[in-house]
């Protein structure tokens, strides 16, 4: 019955090819991996790879809608008494929504950033890239505040997406996950194409949410091949959504059905958050680094 579903869905899938490739994660300033093209490039168009996963539900496809998503929840809310999530006074703080704090991010290549700030503020610009803090991290503990557009446009992966990116490399997913049908491994608060998150605890578009993240960094050999594989943490709202899941690879798109592997980085990268042309807002993003 599954095999018959997967059928289905890669022939459905390859003929989608182009309107789901024009959509997904990840396009914009990021470099993608190489790939390696054969000696005689064939004349013919070649097929998108299709890679699976072996979960408890069952064998899926990378970014497959038809895989279980995972529990919808409702996160519980705090009174305007309960202040959660102010930065402690250890923290680094990278942004306290003033035009003063964007003194610590630019765009990639290290100018001034298009992103505009407004009332206590950030929010993402089409075409204006990734924003990256100057300052790199490794391990670290993270807090941020962000809201989808409180307008809905667009669907599944075109609706509400950004994401917040660790070492200069690794994307936690952010997304318009409520009520927004989407392949569960790029859903909000996944890994984006490696880990399903454990409930939707996502809030209403408009509203803030928050990610707390505790992160340990990846290691790679003089050789470039990995040493020590990367972990998260991650709660959404006060929600564990991510159980110290170690990452097997990249998280870079990679085609419809396939992920990238990982790419050798340096011990220390940005906080980079993501244009991926949704206006996404941010607000009070504060970091401690931590040991490895
Ligand atoms: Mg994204």
């Amino acid at each position: 019955m599954i095999m018959n579903k997967v059928l289905v869905v890669v022939v459905v899938g390859i003929a989608l090819l182009g309107l789901v490739a024009g959509c997904a994660t990840n396009e914009g300033t990021k470099a993608k991996p190489a790939k390696v093209q054969p000696a005689q490039a064939a004349p013919t168009e070649q097929k998108p790879k299709i890679e699976y996963v072996d979960t408890p539900s069952g064998r899926w496809m990378v970014h497959d809608e038809n895989r279980p998503a995972p529990p919808v929840i409702t996160p519980g809310t705090f009174s305007s008494t309960r202040r959660v999530g102010q930065a402690p006074s250890d923290a680094i703080v990278l942004f306290d929504g003033t035009e003063g704090s964007m003194k610590n991010w630019t765009d990639t290549k290290g100018q001034p950033s298009k992103w505009v700030v407004g009332e206590g503020y950030m929010e993402s610009v089409k075409g204006a890239g990734y924003i990256q803090t100057k300052e790199s991290f490794g391990s670290c503990q993270l807090h941020v505040e962000f809201a989808t557009p409180e307008k809905v446009q667009g669907t599944s992966q075109g609706r509400g997406n950004s994401g917040v990116f660790l070492q200069g490399e690794f994307e936690i997913q952010v997304l318009d996950s409520y009520e927004n049908k989407t392949y569960p491994d790029g859903q909000c608060s996944a890994l984006y194409g490696r880990s399903v998150p454990l409930v939707n605890a996502c809030r209403k578009p408009g509203e803030w949410q928050s990610y707390d993240i505790v992160f340990h960094r990846a290691h790679f050999g003089k050789d470039g091949k990995i040493v020590t594989k990367p972990t998260f943490t991650v709660l959404q709202n006060g929600v564990l959504v991510q159980d110290h899941v170690t990452l097997e690879g990249g998280t870079q798109w990679n085609g419809p059905h396939a992920i990238s592997p990982f790419r050798a980085i340096p011990d220390k990268g940005p906080i980079q958050l993501q244009d991926h042309g949704n206006p996404v807002r941010y607000r009070n993003i504060w970091i401690r680094p931590l040991q490895d």
